[in-house]
């Protein structure tokens, strides 16, 4: 199948082919004749799968009839975070190129007398996060009765942020003859209740199961004895000196410790920068940024901000804490192995994470391999200490032990973990 079968005119296949796209993945292949057709779509399918131009596309050819009126959104895209938001945005600004069709964003750090402005002269589509587009229509500012389309994206994340009041209202303030696609990676019952209620009739393509974790992704876990911070951060540095890191994103389950992980790997001279929910937008921008460029190697992150977003060739995640939520643990290790790449994912383990664990790996199927840092003595019970040098990962070129002479970069105590402070030059700034 090419995009030509699809139904899309030739300016919007234009800027596809542009976009480098020669085939069309299956969510698209799926999505965009149904939804061409009028039809509503419920799509489960998780973020790496195209999702995002197979709803845009589509939006821009409807949208190419027609013409907007003041504070009246012709069609409206839901994102949960700002991130997703401006990265759909974009999407739709590349896509859209050969098209005279006008764009809001509805998000918190962008200026609102912008798009306000962009408002009041009528847009086609308004692209926002729940809580701010509602704030404006509370203020009268926006009129929903000219919305044909409503895209809800990451319908679970909503759900676990606390959303679904908000895409509730946002459901029974647009008018009942819009059309609605609906994406979700998973559907728990609270979502299926959403999309039974509110869904007419909709086409269901599904294109990966939630449980799946992209067979490209080599997984491990490394159990710590205890929850001990500044073991688990000593561990976390022996690991990047371990492994051939490209770059990482590093998942903390608390926005507080990804402050304090991202502090403390600048200390060790990493180049790191946090990216979580409390910070500035623009702060969040230039870190993304400078993280795609390559400019900063370990973005340390929440699942929130972290969620989604399009970021090729992360050679490595790193889940400093075990996630709370199974399904966490897929959207997490997802950010590596993308498009047929490889990838490594290691997850850090301590005592009080045995519950989440034991989730995940039910989720698995399996137990996840376990990782051992070089030098590492295990003892298990009713044995004598024993050095497990031979099991690190078999795809590992040996590496030089840390060298017990030199002395940490810090003044965090050696812990036993026998990470020495050593950092490949490829890390420091
Ligand atoms: P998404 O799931 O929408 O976040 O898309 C994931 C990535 O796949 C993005 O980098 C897109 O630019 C890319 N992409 C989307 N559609 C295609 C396609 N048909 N062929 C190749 N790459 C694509």
């Amino acid at each position: 199948m090419t995009f030509d079968d699809l139904g899309l005119g030739p300016k919007t296949l234009k800027a596809v082919s542009e976009s480098g796209y020669t085939v069309p993945t299956p969510i698209q292949a799926g999505a965009i004749p149904k939804v061409l057709q009028g039809q509503d779509v419920l799509g489960i399918a998780q973020t790496g799968t195209g999702k995002t131009a197979s709803f845009t596309l589509p939006m821009i050819e409807i949208l190419s009839q027609g013409r907007a009126k003041a504070r009246m959104p012709r069609s409206m895209i839901i994102e949960p975070t700002r991130e997703l938001a401006a990265q759909v945005a974009e999407n739709f600004e590349k896509y859209a190129k050969y098209h005279k069709l006008s764009m809001a964003l509805l998000i918190g750090g962008v200026s609102f007398g912008d798009q306000d402005k962009k408002l009041m002269q009528g847009v086609d589509v308004l692209i926002a996060t729940p809580g701010r587009l509602l704030d404006q229509f509370d203020r009268g500012k926006i009129l929903m009765s000219g919305v044909q389309l409503l895209v809800i994206d990451e319908a679970d994340r909503m759900l676990d942020m606390g959303f679904m009041p908000d895409i509730e209202r946002i459901f029974k303030i647009t008018p009942f003859t819009r059309q609605t696609l609906f994406f979700s990676a998973t559907m728990p019952p609270e979502i299926k209740r959403i999309v039974d209620t509110f869904l007419h009739n909709p086409a269901k393509v599904e294109v990966a199961r939630p449980e799946s974790t992209a067979k490209t992704v080599s997984q491990f876990l490394l159990s710590l004895p205890s929850n001990d911070p500044k073991t688990k951060r000593n561990a976390l540095r022996q690991i990047m000196s371990q492994e051939k890191l490209k770059n990482a994103i590093l998942f903390c389950n608390r926005k507080r410790d990804v402050d304090v992980v991202a502090k403390s790997l600048k200390k060790h001279k990493i180049s790191a920068e946090p990216i979580h929910g409390d910070l500035a937008q623009s702060i969040r921008t230039a870190t993304l940024a400078s993280f795609k460029d390559g400019k900063i190697k370990i973005l340390v992150a929440s699942d929130v901000a972290a969620r989604g977003l399009d970021i090729p060739d992360v050679s490595h995640v790193l889940n400093y804490d075990v996630p709370f939520h199974a399904e966490d643990y897929v959207h997490r290790i997802g950010r590596t192995g993308r498009a047929g790449r490889t990838g490594t994912a290691i997850t850090l383990s301590t005592p009080i994470d045995h519950k989440a664990l034991a989730a995940i790996e039910t989720m698995l199927k399996k137990p996840i391999p376990k990782y051992f840092l070089q030098g590492q003595t295990v003892t298990k019970k009713s044995e004598k200490p024993k050095r497990e040098v031979s099991q690190t990962k078999p795809t590992q070129k040996p590496r030089r032990e840390p060298s017990r002479n030199q002395k940490p970069e810090t003044n965090e105590k050696d812990n036993g973990t026998g990470f020495d402070g050593n950092m490949p030059d490829f890390f420091k700034k």
